[in-house]
């Protein structure tokens, strides 16, 4: 049965790579799809056995898988904004603000800063579960971080994702739903970093509204945002909501409801490495 278990594998890696994985050099191949693939498959008994117990191995430690991938969260804003400006990006004669305040709750009175560093220290946890390794930008609300320091951080760690926490605001307040944003094709720094940047961003948006039910405003792409400009790894800014939307704000200050923004941009990490 080895020869069918070959052609399968070839078909399955070839789907896995249809799929929203870029294609990233230290993905892991997509055993879950292996074996699915493999069990369709009429064998003599006595290799089906074999088979069986083989599968029922590695049924054993279906959620323990190494994960090699070194991911840093970002939790938007602080409750001391870095002073002065920065380049758009490298090279840049652009100017921009070196960070921005932010948004708040309309019901909840949470800040912005607040509800990012709580859910990316939530999300931080989950992904630790989940076998990564992860870095933060920052782990309290009172330290200064510019968004070319947030960067560097990713970019100083070789990391393999750059996800970035926020939430939303509007003056509608009818406004709702998340979103993901990233480089454009023509980014003027790292172009090359598009396509990847825009899987990461496809599966954390369509995860992040498959589990926690939220509108789903798609991806965004655009070169304003210089923390994304700035780093030489893929990058994604999550607006997880609109703080300034009463119904939106009260969910988002939940603990139930962090656990399934935390499950959702998880599970869409996973699948850009090729875990799902
Ligand atoms: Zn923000």
């Amino acid at each position: 049965m080895r020869r069918w278990k070959i052609i399968l594998t070839a078909a399955a890696l070839a789907l896995a790579a249809a799929g929203c994985s870029p294609g990233n050099e230290k993905e892991e191949e997509p055993v879950k799809k292996v074996e699915d693939l493999v069990i369709e498959v009429d064998q003599p008994e006595a290799a089906q056995e074999t088979e069986q117990e083989e599968d029922k191995e590695k049924e054993e430690t279906p959620e323990q898988k190494t994960r090699t991938q070194t991911v840093v969260l970002d939790p938007g804003h602080s409750s001391v904004v870095a002073s002065g400006t920065e380049p758009l990006g490298p090279g840049s004669t652009e100017n921009k603000a070196a960070d921005t305040s932010g948004t708040s709750g309309t019901v909840s009175g949470l800040t912005e800063y607040e509800l990012n560093l709580t859910v990316s220290q939530k999300l931080r946890t989950e992904l630790q579960n989940r076998g990564y390794t992860v870095l933060m930008t920052r782990e309290s609300n009172d330290v200064p971080v510019s968004c070319i320091e947030r960067a560097d951080v990713a970019n100083n760690s070789d990391a393999d994702a750059f996800v970035r926490i926020h939430a939303n605001g509007s003056e509608d307040s009818s406004a709702k739903g998340a979103m993901t944003i990233c480089i454009t094709p023509d980014n003027p720094f790292y172009p090359a970093l598009y396509e990847q940047a825009r899987a990461l961003s496809d599966c954390i948006i369509n995860n992040l509204s498959e589990v926690t039910g939220c509108e789903n405003d798609g991806v965004w792409e655009t070169d304003s945002m210089s923390g994304n400009n700035w780093s030489q790894v893929p990058a994604t800014i999550v607006e997880m909501g609109y703080m300034t939307n009463p119904d939106e704000d009260a969910l988002m200050a939940t603990d139930d409801y962090q656990n399934k923004i935390v499950k959702g941009i998880a599970d869409g990490i996973d699948q850009y490495f090729g875990y799902r």
